[in-house]
């Protein structure tokens, strides 16, 4: 299938792209390249460099590969930083969002796989969360993923030749052999853990510790990078005539203090940790139920274990201390 692949350089969308193209697809990269790496696009797919602000763009690119479906990764996804500066959200997550719709009812693409997330659920009245829980996005970044996930939903009221997959993803982690995670500035606790192992930072900063959890840090639920990509081939493949939505996870949670440890044995670094004040926006809890997109499509991680998830992010790490060399 031709796939068209919003921001298809950065972290999750990079390991997408390069299983898209194990799995034989062609893709097309449209990214700005203001977070993502040129370095992280798999040499068989076509970079375009452009911005989703510029609807004249989009349109050239899709006019030029007509893309079968869209997967749409870019967009901001620091629930810190939208608290601090929400109207950044809503232009790079929602207004650029309705720049690439505008081109998916234009060109009649008939499939789009968007990336959500797990702050759509601030205050879960149950644990795992499933799909039916009821929606409290937890910040401007998750109202952000919300809008568009309704949007999409009218969008193929409207245009019946339309259908979408909604992926909510609980904490992307890990990396694939040639790649891994490599943001400016690092804010996520598994890379900024692994740096201060590698001795580019003095030590790690836990935010809270007094939340109502076991250990008084906050738990949540990381999924391998390379299986969050599989279940958008999965999804791509399920959607020719129905919408989908899915909750992302591998169904364990596990404390910032628990990450901390678990990457102490896997490096061999003492990882000196101190407590800080909690994040603003921050859940004490969140660990998905994916049971739902494992009995429809067949699903199934690969990593289950949070072990094995920071020893392929460290391996990658290793290998790439500098991050991408661009
Ligand atoms: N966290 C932390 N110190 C850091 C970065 C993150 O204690 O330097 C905590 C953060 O407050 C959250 C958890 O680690 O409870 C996971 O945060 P991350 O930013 O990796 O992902 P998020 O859950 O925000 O998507």
């Amino acid at each position: 299938m031709k796939v068209f692949v919003t921001g298809g350089a950065g972290y999750i969308g990079s390991v997408a792209v390069e299983q898209l193209v194990l799995a034989g697809h062609e893709v097309m990269v449209f990214d700005n390249l203001s977070l993502g790496h040129g370095a992280a696009v798999h040499p068989s797919a076509k970079l375009v460099v452009g911005d989703l602000c510029d609807i004249e763009a989009i349109r050239s690119a899709m006019g030029d590969f007509r893309p079968e479906a869209i997967m749409h990764f870019a967009a901001k996804s620091l629930v810190g930083e939208s608290m601090e500066d929400p109207f950044l959200y809503l232009g790079d997550n929602v207004t650029n969002a309705l720049n690439l719709l505008k081109c998916v009812v234009e060109f009649e693409v008939p499939r789009f796989i968007l990336s959500s997330t797990a702050n759509l659920f601030d205050d879960p009245e149950h644990i795992p969360i499933v799909e039916g829980e009821r929606i409290v996005p937890g910040s401007p970044y998750g109202e952000s993923k919300f809008i568009i996930e309704r949007y999409l939903h009218w969008i193929s009221k409207v245009y019946p030749f339309f259908n979408y997959a909604a992926l909510r993803y609980f904490n992307a982690a890990g990396a694939s052999e040639e790649r891994g995670e490599d943001h400016t500035p690092e804010l996520h606790l598994i890379p900024i853990v692994l740096e201060v192992a590698l001795g580019k930072r003095e030590r790690i900063s836990m935010f809270g510790d007094d939340y109502n959890t076991p250990d008084g840090t906050c738990v949540r639920d990381y999924i391998h990078v390379t299986d969050l990509a599989q279940a958008h081939i999965l999804a791509l493949g399920a959607i020719g005539n129905e919408n989908k939505i899915y909750n992302l996870g591998n169904g364990q949670g596990y404390s910032v203090k628990q990450v901390i440890e678990t990457a102490r044995e896997i490096t061999g670094h003492a990882i000196p940790a101190d407590v800080k004040p909690r994040r603003a926006g921050d859940p004490a809890i969140l660990i998905a139920g994916s049971g739902k997109i494992s009995e429809e499509l067949g699903w199934k991680p690969s990593f289950t274990q949070l072990k094995d998830i920071i020893a392929s992010a460290w391996a990658w790490h290793q290998a790439n201390p500098e991050g991408y060399q661009d």
